[in-house]
């Protein structure tokens, strides 16, 4: 019976995040208008190694191509850091990154972490309903994990970083099916676009300072990293 709603509930998550997109709208004149100006993200990598540089850059390439088409959003790898990212849990590869790049994150806009971690932890979080993909935190919203390597959770957490008002939404690529599932993107074929409501938040908050800490309701405040002081 619990197998039964399981499969109903997954079928209709996935139905969920297929409507209500913009992706019928990408053609149009007046939408395109609303993505000017672009702006640019620098980004810092660092890299466990999980994954060939290629790849990984391979993935941020078709995903600054997207943002740009929907949001107006590009991403520039300014910084590659070569170097292990030790990790449990979300928050402790959060707060790795920070540690990594310390005071120099001033320097760049998102630091976005990849490292995939053993087979044996993943199976072990599928087992114990803990599974996740992806992380960013919520003190900034700069520092993101990504344990998943696919361009839909990228996306997702890059999402995080300009939508405060609610955790997830019920529609498109910032849905929690994409970060809570493992492998549901992939066998689904999870859509790559924002939400309507998703888009105009993104849009509002698209030029903000990320040196400084988003107005974030503190219900949605669980992820938080201790970034080192400023002089
Ligand atoms: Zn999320």
């Amino acid at each position: 019976m619990k197998k039964i709603i399981l499969v109903f509930l997954m079928i209709s998550l996935v139905g969920c995040a297929y409507s209500g997109t913009v992706q019928p709208r990408l053609s149009d004149y007046g939408f395109q208008k609303e993505n000017l100006p672009l702006r640019t993200l620098s980004v810092c990598v660092i890299s466990e190694g999980s994954w060939p540089k290629e790849r990984i850059e391979a993935t941020l390439s078709d995903l600054s191509s997207s943002l740009t088409e929907q949001v107006g959003v590009s991403l520039r790898v300014d910084r590659w850091i070569d170097h292990p990212i030790p990790s449990f849990v979300p928050i402790q590869g959060l707060q790795s990154l920070v540690e990594i790049i310390g005071k120099e994150h001033q320097k760049y806009d998102l630091v976005i972490g990849f490292s995939s971690r053993g087979v044996v932890s993943n199976a072990v979080e599928v087992v114990s309903w803990t599974a996740w993909l992806g992380a960013i935190d919520d003190s900034y919203r700069k520092f993101i994990i990504i344990k998943f390597l696919d361009q839909r959770v990228l996306m997702h957490e890059i999402c995080h970083a300009f939508v405060f008002d609610r955790r997830h939404s019920m529609n498109g690529v910032m849905s929690a099916a994409i970060v809570k599932l493992p492998l549901l993107p992939i066998l689904f074929n999870f859509p790559e676009y924002v939400s309507e409501e998703d888009r105009q938040e993104i849009l509002q908050n698209k030029w903000r300072n990320f040196n400084e800490k988003p107005l974030i309701p503190e219900r949605y405040q669980a992820d938080t990293v201790q970034l080192p002081k400023a002089d």
